[in-house]
């Protein structure tokens, strides 16, 4: 399986990274070796100090497809669920400034935490999900469906021209604005509007 990943989805994320609105989705991907479970303890990696949180929601495609046309994207997930796009800032600004790849700062081991899952048929709107990111109870970051750029639709069937999407593919399809770093002993809780899906430990 894969992870695709999506940049600048949101555009107050964009602009407090000082990165321009994209026109059309911007993703990379993360190996199956980024990947941890709820409750896994998530520990610091020693080449960075600047580890950011990117709580993102997640869809996972359950059949296989190619130049999925949007309005047959639907077909390809029923379930939503939250994880966190861990980035190396410091690293990732080096590599945005060489114009190099970014995979040192976001494809590392353990920096896709993931949580359960819901039926997309349990929300009213996909495009008005709400989520956040509690730090040691207090509230990190939050974000909501409807200030995506492109939604989940518009992401698989763009997406879907490059690459073929397989089942049990992930798609992390942005973070909204307010990332920020976390710190060792910080205990970091996803909640999905309100059902907690993830939580970790940074050791
Ligand atoms: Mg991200």
């Amino acid at each position: 399986m894969k992870i695709i990943c999506i940049g600048r989805n949101y555009i107050e994320h964009a602009k407090e990274l000082s990165n321009p609105i994209p026109k059309e989705p911007v993703f990379f991907l993360k190996p199956d070796t980024a990947l941890s479970k709820n409750k896994q303890p998530f520990y610091y990696p020693d080449f960075s100090n600047e580890i950011h949180h990117e709580i993102e929601l997640v869809i996972k495609i359950n059949r296989l497809g190619k130049n999925i046309e949007q309005r047959f994207a639907h077909k390809y997930y029923d379930e939503i669920g939250i994880g966190i796009d861990f980035t190396a800032r410091d690293i990732q600004e080096v590599c945005k400034q060489k114009g190099l790849p970014w995979e040192k700062a976001k494809a590392f081991d353990y920096s896709a935490p993931l949580g359960g899952f819901v039926p997309k048929s349990n929300f009213e709107n996909l495009n008005n999900i709400g989520f956040h990111l509690d730090i040691n109870g207090k509230p990190a970051q939050t974000g909501n469906s409807k200030d995506m750029i492109f939604n989940f639709d518009t992401i698989i069937s763009f997406v879907s021209k490059y690459f073929t999407l397989k089942i049990g593919d992930l798609i992390f399809t942005g973070t909204p604005a307010g990332v920020g770093p976390v710190h060792k002993g910080d205990l970091l809780e996803c909640y999905l509007e309100e059902e907690k899906l993830l939580q970790l430990q940074v050791k």
